[in-house]
């Protein structure tokens, strides 16, 4: 689905499976590599972006990026290509290891400020490593946030608005085939 469906498609559940393609970090390879290959296709995809690592260039929860992060121009491109921006976190902290002050500091308004992009009703955002916190963590209402959890998977036709979130590794592309096809296959009745 386009990024910008995103609230259609919670208000009334799709008609068909879709599925949406995300990136975490904000890599400067995503933008070399894979865009111009999914512009091709005529996919827009949804990038969750670090706001220290668009600031600075440097994000003290990956040391050591496997590439360049994106910087404001970086993303300035992404969004007039039609790709939607959601916050993920300010410094790629893992959140089940948080106080409620870290928290608070790691979702604060700075936070989003690359996210609120073109009026969207809601803002989107990705827990570093998918973790939750342990407790204590509210967003506000209008974010929709991706975490990782570990259940069974339903068929599209039964909850078709239990949303997957399937992790392709990046360096390890020959596990690929074999995540999304236990991905399509999990989805049919
Ligand atoms: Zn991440």
């Amino acid at each position: 689905m386009a990024p910008d469906t995103i609230e259609a498609a919670l208000a009334a559940p799709p008609d068909h499976p879709q599925f949406l393609v995300t990136f975490d970090d904000g890599y400067t390879d995503v933008a070399e590599h894979a865009l111009p290959i999914l512009t091709d296709l005529g996919i827009s995809c949804v990038h969750f972006l670090i706001s220290d690592a668009v600031e600075t260039g440097q994000c003290k929860g990956i040391p050591a990026p496997r590439a360049p992060f994106l910087d404001r121009k970086g993303i300035a491109d992404l969004t007039a290509s039609g790709h939607r921006l959601g916050a993920h976190s300010r410094s790629h902290a893992r959140f089940d290891t948080l106080d409620a002050a870290e928290l608070a500091r790691e979702t604060d308004q700075d936070t989003f400020a690359y996210s609120c992009d073109r009026g969207a009703a809601r803002r989107l955002f990705a827990y570093p490593y998918g973790a939750l916190p342990r407790s204590g963590l509210s967003l506000a209402p209008n974010t929709l946030a991706f975490a990782t959890a570990s259940v069974p998977a339903r068929a599209w036709d039964k909850a078709p608005q239990a949303i997957r979130r399937t992790f392709l590794p990046s360096d390890d592309i020959d596990s690929w085939p074999k995540l999304t096809d236990h991905w399509r296959r999990s989805w049919n009745p």
